[in-house]
């Protein structure tokens, strides 16, 4: 039935400039907002975002980081940083997002399946709702919360696929070990971009 699109954290901290900048965020900020462009209410009916959305989150933050568990400030409500990056909200400010899942107040969370919308709502019963069957994953960051997100997209009873021509990776061995994962989850991969910048 419907097929939807999943924006992952295309945020100010998370792109060059950020406080934890992956190399090639600007860049896949402007390809994804083309992509929404040209194909929402086409390949897609819906588009929705997430965001990482923290408050407190405890020992998600550090001053020595490890940058598994634990990172710099970064995402803070009602800060910048937090905010869409410049090449994709204009997409969300022209109502090409349908719907935006913020996570992590209180604790990391890295998969969009763990947020809710500004009404509460979470994002599987979101797309349950609108009969979505079929989600494509793309943002910020293929290994960490692109990875989190489509491996629990399949757990949800979703049909999930992963483009890599629209999503970065921090780090080479850790963006080869997500594609090892989408491949034992079931999670589809299209796209040849799998070595990060
Ligand atoms: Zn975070």
């Amino acid at each position: 039935m419907g097929r939807g699109l999943i924006v992952v954290d295309v945020q100010n901290d998370f792109c060059e400039g950020g406080s934890i900048p992956v190399a090639g965020g600007a860049r896949i900020a402007s390809a994804i907002a083309e992509l929404v462009e040209r194909s929402v209410g086409r390949d897609y009916q819906y588009v929705v975002a997430t965001r990482d959305h923290h408050i407190d989150p405890g020992s998600h933050f550090s001053e020595t980081p490890d940058f598994r568990d634990s990172f710099p400030v970064h995402c803070v409500a009602g800060d910048e940083g937090g905010e869409f990056h410049p090449h994709f909200a204009p997409v969300v400010a022209d109502g090409k997002v349908h719907a935006v899942f913020f996570k992590g107040a209180h604790s990391a969370s890295k998969s969009g399946f763990e947020g809710a919308d500004a009404e509460g709502t979470s994002l599987a019963e979101w797309l349950r709702v609108r009969e979505v069957e079929d989600v494509d994953v793309v943002g910020i960051a293929t290994d960490h919360c692109v990875r989190a997100t489509a491996l629990d997209a399949v757990k949800a009873g979703f049909r999930a696929r992963v483009l890599l021509d629209y999503s970065v990776g921090v780090a080479p061995h850790t963006t080869a070990a997500a594609l090892d994962d989408f491949r034992q989850a079931g999670v589809a991969v299209s796209g040849e971009a799998p070595v990060p910048e």
